[in-house]
């Protein structure tokens, strides 16, 4: 027990680190002392039962949700994992940071896994397969052993920028850092704005616990839901599906089926009826020359495979 837990440590401080298992292990089961932060991320949301309430607080859990959805969908995803723009180091680097503050992990991990997904999209092969079972493409895919270790072989463009090895490798520290950031902002506004009722714990488990978590689960939905519910559009090899529920929550995730069908794209709404606020706010990006070089769908494509009107 005290090896296992001494083990867990170790990968959680530098997920760099292989842990040797006993052979017999089933890799594809789930490490509970591995997952304890995961499982204490879930658990510290129970203290807004303890904590006062603010709007402020709620306002601000949900500025911090959009923002880092948006790093996660346009940039983890759309740039890192697809390579739908282009951005100078400057912009990458700090996009991977606002990104590891969404507690995913390294971009390099996050980008790896789903540049496997798309190679073998619900094949034996894909990390996380509806037709594995609901539970396994939600979360049982990343908490179990089989997903720990970024498979750097499938991001050797990536892999040349030693910032994001790093950010990738320590990827404990920016969600830390970031959470204990709230937390003195709430002290710091206890101070300088009591009108606004929040301080440190509040802002905290509102800013940091309750935003994550939702923030997490939203995104994984992406992988559990969109490859079961929802309407395809086009008759790609997988279960890919379009939904705009989910395209608004992820801020333009949902447009699945499309994503699929042509992955390159830097939009996945690929009608100007199907919202992508991520893709908006990318177009803003490039008028400002932050990044530049996005790649739409060409019109051929656009119109190509589509499933026959019943
Ligand atoms: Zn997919
Ligand atoms: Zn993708």
């Amino acid at each position: 027990m005290l090896t296992r837990l001494k083990q867990a440590a170790a990968v959680w401080l530098d997920s760099g680190k292989h842990v040797q298992h006993a052979s017999d292990e089933d890799i594809r089961q789930i490490d509970l002392i591995r997952i304890f932060p995961f499982i204490a991320l879930h658990l510290m949301c129970i203290g807004v039962f303890f904590v006062e309430f603010s709007w402020f607080a709620v306002g601000f859990a949900f500025a911090m949700y959009f923002i880092r959805m948006f790093a996660i969908t346009g940039f983890y995803h759309r740039y890192f994992s697809h390579k739908a723009f282009k951005t100078g180091r400057i912009i990458q680097f700090l996009f991977a940071l606002l990104g590891a503050c969404a507690t995913q992990r390294g971009a390099l991990w996050w980008a790896a896994h789903h540049r496997n997904h798309h190679r073998s999209s619900d094949t034996e092969d894909d990390p996380h397969s509806p037709r594995e079972g609901f539970f396994w493409s939600h979360m049982g895919w990343f908490l179990s052993r089989k997903h720990v270790h970024t498979q750097e072989q499938l991001i050797p463009d990536l892999m040349q920028f030693p910032e994001l090895r790093w950010l990738d490798r320590f990827d404990m520290v920016v969600p830390v850092v970031f959470a204990t950031a709230i937390f003195f902002l709430g002290v710091l506004l206890k101070h300088v704005a009591p009108e606004l009722q929040t301080n440190g714990v509040q802002l905290l488990i509102w800013g940091y616990f309750v935003s994550t978590v939702v923030l997490i689960h939203v995104t994984l939905t992406i992988n559990s839901l969109t490859h079961r519910f929802g309407r395809r559009r086009y008759a790609t090899n997988d279960d890919s599906r379009n939904n705009w529920f989910l395209a608004v929550l992820t801020l333009g995730e949902g447009w699945h089926n499309n994503h699929h069908h042509y992955p390159g794209s830097v939009r996945q709404g690929f009608y100007w009826w199907e919202i992508d606020i991520s893709y908006y706010l990318l177009k803003i990006m490039s008028w400002t020359g932050l990044i530049h070089d996005l790649k739409e769908i060409p019109a051929e494509v656009r119109a190509a495979r589509k499933v026959a009107e019943a």
